[in-house]
């Protein structure tokens, strides 16, 4: 069917014979999935629970730049950012569709590669893919994600529980991701000046990974039910930590105290942050892309998550007269503002 030259032209196959190759071993891992690929719909099973449904669509030049990104990584990181909405309920994701616009750029290996991400991403969150639609673009790669998961109504969180006096936590550590792409788009504009360089990013594994691979902590949602706790609101972090902060106080109609010491921050990106004379701290609150949990426990399961190496504890809610504030290292209380990419703006 193929000639020989390395890379195969999408016409070659037609929409049929992409989708057909690309889904022809495609693996159902719940028992819910009862139809997948193949019909004109998925059928599924949720007996007894409750369904949950999210979308993020992605733009080639808007919200990936394929000069840095791996288009496995890119098919990865879009199934984790739709996880990432499901596990921010305190649910468990179950089935994604994916749908895609492809511009004559695109041959079948790319695509490939694409998929390579995706169902890695499906393998590793035992998540099936059962849908989509394929369609050409005139310019570039759009990509789109649904994801469909579960849970039972007295368990999901929404962003609008918190209550006073609760304690405001956060998963992993922040600001990595957004360090990341400045070594990433630093290291674009070298190559673009001089293709002989060879980007470097040697010693800076962890953050280039939170930046191209991130996970959405579906482990923290386990550990969670696994130690009795319920949050009281739940938020998932992709544009930085202060707009989520403020998405929970917002809906809650309360206000907060967030103690800047208290921010999770990875060591490299820390270092990192300072070699781009950026503000560490400026890069977790408005950075984004952490994809880590933030959320509210009452005071009472304290004792249940004080010792959890995954879980800083960073503020707690108040009435919503006192303001969402930021406590400074030296004690100074600010107004937490979500200045988002404009932070970095001067
Ligand atoms: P229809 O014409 O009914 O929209 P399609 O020919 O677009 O059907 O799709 C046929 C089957 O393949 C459907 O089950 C659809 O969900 C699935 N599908 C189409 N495109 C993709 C894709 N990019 N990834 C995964 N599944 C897809
Ligand atoms: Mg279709």
């Amino acid at each position: 069917m193929f000639d020989n030259s390395e890379t195969t032209n999408i016409s070659q196959l037609g929409e049929f014979g992409l989708i057909d190759h690309l889904t022809k071993n495609v693996k159902l891992y719940h028992p819910g999935s009862q139809k997948g690929i193949g019909d004109d719909a998925a059928v599924l099973d949720y007996t007894g629970k409750k369904v949950l449904v999210s979308t993020d669509m992605l733009l080639e030049g808007i919200h990936f730049d394929l000069a840095y990104t791996p288009l496995k990584h890119l098919g990865y990181k879009a199934v984790q950012v739709n996880l990432s909405d499901i596990c921010a309920m305190n649910a468990t994701p179950a089935q994604i569709t994916v749908s895609i616009g492809l511009s004559s750029k695109y041959t079948l290996e790319a695509i490939e590669e694409l998929y390579e991400g995706i169902y890695l991403a499906c393998e590793k969150y035992r998540v099936d893919l059962v849908g989509g639609d394929t369609s050409s673009s005139k310019q570039g790669l759009v990509l789109s994600v649904t994801v469909l998961g579960y849970a039972d109504e007295a368990d999901i969180a929404y962003r609008n529980g918190a209550e006073e006096g609760d304690l405001i936590c956060v998963s992993g550590d922040l600001g990595g991701a957004y360090v990341g792409l400045q070594l990433l788009e630093r290291e674009k504009l070298i190559y673009l000046e001089n293709p002989n360089i060879q980007p470097d990013l040697e010693g800076k594994d962890y953050i280039v990974e939170r930046q191209l691979k991130p996970e959405a902590r579906q482990d923290i949602v386990e550990l969670l039910k696994s130690m009795g706790v319920k949050p009281t609101a739940m938020i998932d972090v992709s544009d930085g930590l202060a707009s989520e902060v403020l998405h929970i106080c917002r809906q809650s109609n309360k206000g907060c105290n967030v103690y800047e010491e208290k921010i999770p921050i990875d060591p490299m990106t820390y270092e990192t942050a300072r070699e781009f004379n950026l503000d560490p701290t400026v890069c977790a609150l408005s950075g984004g892309e952490d994809y880590e949990l933030l959320f509210t426990v009452k005071q009472a399961d304290y004792d249940k998550i004080k010792n959890d190496v995954d879980i800083s504890i960073i503020g707690y809610v108040t009435e919503p007269a006192a303001g969402c504030n930021l406590v400074s290292k030296s004690g100074g209380v600010h107004e937490l503002k979500a200045q988002g990419w404009n932070a970095f703006k001067k």
